[in-house]
């Protein structure tokens, strides 16, 4: 089945608040065999509203609308829908009494202000869909088939409608035998062009899937779209995935949400290894990608910041010699500075990074983004110099996970 979004909010507009719900009603209403085909955004304007609404529900017969039900004067979806369709919206004494009795619960003693009644203000015909983290109700409005759905803004009343309400009903149509589904395959530390021209020859061979390449400041996702059937769309997934995840080789360290903090800490695990890392130019994100996950501390030992010369030359043991005569973001310093933390703290595996993440101090021979990394195990130390892409905020982040990915890389061997 295919349906349009249309979200309503001058916040959306103005650039003041991410538009998740869109991004949250696309992804929970594809396993439920829901396409959404188009998605319009509008500001909290009647005519918008009621033009969005009604060409959207003329191409697909179907739209879900998010936002513009609170209280206040400025939320305008429900009367702007309801004048649209000639409906008159009449107060529903049963959504009233459960929007006060929310508010004797929520706030005791105060009086519901009179500007909440007109969230119970019910379109003739719609049916309302309860809303149990809030007060504006859902409101589905079925039209001699024609779908209008009416949900409030804030997300997780939102999500909540959509799980408890707007996917049921779907599925009680019958569309829940087809489904949209996706895999992602994630990819590091190969470019999107790169990895465009590993799978070129192999594309051809997975033409029930659709396939796209996301880049992000952790990599290249390839992600792998089918819609069809449940278990046509999961054998076409399996076998696109079985073609191209050979040809992706080691540039591919998981799928869907897979981390590669998280990849690296289990690989160390299961080799009972421990993990130092000393950060230049990241200042802690690794140390932090680290204890973002759970049950890390059976791994990771702990981790230095040693940003200026003194402190790498006092935390870590780098030589001063190494950075007059190398320079701080060296190969030398870097190798150092991996073998130094790893010694500091016992560790199996030390990490180091130094770099120059700008905007300023870059030079002809070492430009901004230059990055040396350098991953010790037992005995061995082995460094890399990337060029890094972005502005410092980017760079930054790049060369972390760039740090996981060396390491990875080596522990794969
Ligand atoms: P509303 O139902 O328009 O009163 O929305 C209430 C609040 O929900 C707004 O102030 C926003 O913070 C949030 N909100 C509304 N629309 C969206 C959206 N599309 N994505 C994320 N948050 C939203
Ligand atoms: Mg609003």
């Amino acid at each position: 089945m295919d349906l349009e979004l249309v979200t309503v909010g001058n916040e959306l507009l103005l650039g003041f608040t991410l538009n998740t719900n869109a991004r949250d009603l696309a992804r929970t209403l594809a396993p439920a065999g829901v396409r959404v085909v188009r998605h319009v955004t509008v500001g909290d304007t009647a005519a918008e509203i009621q033009d969005a609404v009604v060409s959207a529900l003329d191409r697909t017969g179907f739209v879900i609308v998010s936002g513009g039900l609170g209280p206040t004067a400025d939320d305008l979806t429900r009367e702007a829908v309801a004048e649209a369709f000639g409906l008159p919206l009449e107060i529903d004494p049963h959504v009233l009494r459960s929007i006060e009795a929310r508010f004797a619960r929520v706030r005791p003693g105060q009086p519901m202000p009179q500007s909440n009644r007109k969230q119970a203000a019910v379109p003739a015909g719609a049916q309302v869909l309860e809303n149990s983290r809030g007060t504006a109700p859902g409101l589905w409005i079925d039209r001699d088939g024609q779908v209008v759905v009416l949900l409030p803004g804030v997300p997780r009343e939102l999500n909540e409608l959509v799980r408890a309400h707007v996917i049921p009903r779907i599925q009680s149509t019958g569309e829940a035998a087809r489904v949209v589904a996706s895999r992602v395959l994630r990819t590091t530390g190969i470019s999107e062009s790169a990895l465009a021209n590993l799978l070129d020859d192999r594309l051809q061979a997975v033409t029930e899937v659709e396939v796209a390449f996301l880049p992000s400041l952790e990599g290249v996702d390839v992600r792998l779209t089918a819609a069809g059937p449940r278990t046509v769309v999961s054998l076409a997934l399996d076998a696109a995935e079985a073609v191209l995840r050979p040809v992706l080789g080691a540039h591919c360290y998981g799928t869907d949400d897979d981390d590669l903090a998280a990849l690296v800490l289990s690989m160390l695990r299961s080799r009972g290894a421990s993990l130092a890392v000393a950060e230049s130019c990241t200042g802690g994100l690794i140390g932090a990608r680290l204890t973002e996950i759970p049950g890390s501390s059976d791994v990771f030992l702990g981790g230095v910041t040693a940003y200026a010369n003194a402190a790498k030359i006092r935390e870590v043991h780098v030589d001063w010699d190494v950075l007059t005569a190398a320079g701080a973001v060296s190969e030398e310093a870097v190798r150092a500075m991996a073998l130094g933390v790893q010694a500091r703290f016992g560790a199996t595996a030390g990490v180091a990074i130094t770099g120059i993440a700008g905007p300023s101090g870059g030079t002809a021979d070492k430009p901004v983004g230059t990055v040396w990394i350098g991953a010790a195990m037992a005995g061995d130390v082995a460094a890399v110099k990337r060029h890094l892409p972005g502005t410092r905020y980017e760079v930054r982040r790049r060369a972390a996970q760039a740090a996981l990915d060396l390491l990875r890389r080596l522990l794969a061997d």
